[in-house]
């Protein structure tokens, strides 16, 4: 049933990119796969029919290589990222903001701007970028994270002007906390750490991402989702959740 035409989903190897994976093919779209852990990739692509290939946004080689490889596409789900550490300003460091700002911003610009020509072609083509509820907010010791997230955020809400009038949609999705590798990532492999983040609340699956990337996806090509902005019920902001 892959009569939606192609979809790129970056971040594709584990939590929300995954997820849309997934979805995306179960809803019609023929799904290209991309990440740096390609042995991830391959039974996710075999599953869903998909294309798995290797990309690091950080490097541009490897998204001009990975953008050759991607002759068609109508949908492009900006999805790689996430965050390094939680620590104040007066004590950042800089090879976690360099990781979070190459990652989150320059990543979904590099890989945007490549693939908008062929998003161009495809007479119906759609950017989602997931940045976060990080990116209207701002929280102690997060500000590596919550800066990256709103410039992430910038440069996507730019291209919906500077593409008015043209055959292009522009959708961000701003999920709060969601049960996924992003805490295990933020805090180097430490699980107990990461486990504390989602103790005593049901936190969002990536499934539940996945749904609205996809609601946004298949309404009509006239009808644009700006934004979506989803959280666990019992989370009301970056730094407030009921937790039992
Ligand atoms: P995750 O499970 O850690 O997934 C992150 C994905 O990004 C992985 O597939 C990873 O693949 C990919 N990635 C990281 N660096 C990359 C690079 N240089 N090149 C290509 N891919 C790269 O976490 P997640 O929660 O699903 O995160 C997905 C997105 O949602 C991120 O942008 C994150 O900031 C955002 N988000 C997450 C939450 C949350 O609470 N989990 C909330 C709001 C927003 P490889 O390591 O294989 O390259």
């Amino acid at each position: 049933m892959n009569n939606l035409g192609t979809a790129v989903v970056t971040g594709a190897s584990s939590g929300i990119g995954a997820a849309t994976a997934r979805h995306l093919s179960a809803n019609g779209f023929h799904v290209v796969l991309g990440a740096r852990r390609i042995d991830r990739l391959h039974p996710i692509a075999e599953e869903i029919g998909g294309t798995a290939l290797p990309l690091d946004v950080t490097d541009p080689s490897s998204v001009t290589a990975f953008a050759r490889a991607v002759p068609e596409c109508r949908l492009l789900v900006n999805n790689a990222g996430g965050a390094r550490g939680l620590e104040p300003v007066a004590e950042a460091s800089d090879d976690h903001w360099r990781w979070m700002w190459e990652t989150n911003v320059l990543g979904t610009l590099r890989v945007t701007r490549a693939l908008l020509p062929a998003l161009t072609a495809s007479g119906e083509g759609h950017v989602v970028t997931v940045t976060s509820i990080a990116a209207t907010e701002i929280y102690d010791n997060g500000a590596g994270y919550t800066s990256a997230k709103h410039a992430q955020s910038v440069l996507h809400r730019t291209l919906r002007g500077e593409h008015l009038g043209e055959a292009l949609r522009f959708t961000e999705i701003l999920p709060g906390m969601v049960e996924t590798e992003f805490s295990l990532t933020r805090f180097a492999g430490d699980e107990s750490r990461a486990a504390g983040v989602y103790q005593g609340l049901t936190p969002l699956t990536a499934d539940d991402v996945a749904d609205t990337i996809v609601f946004a996806a298949t309404r009509p090509a006239h009808v644009n989702i700006d934004q979506i902005v989803l959280k666990p019920r019992a989370q009301a902001s970056a730094t407030r959740a009921h937790r039992e």
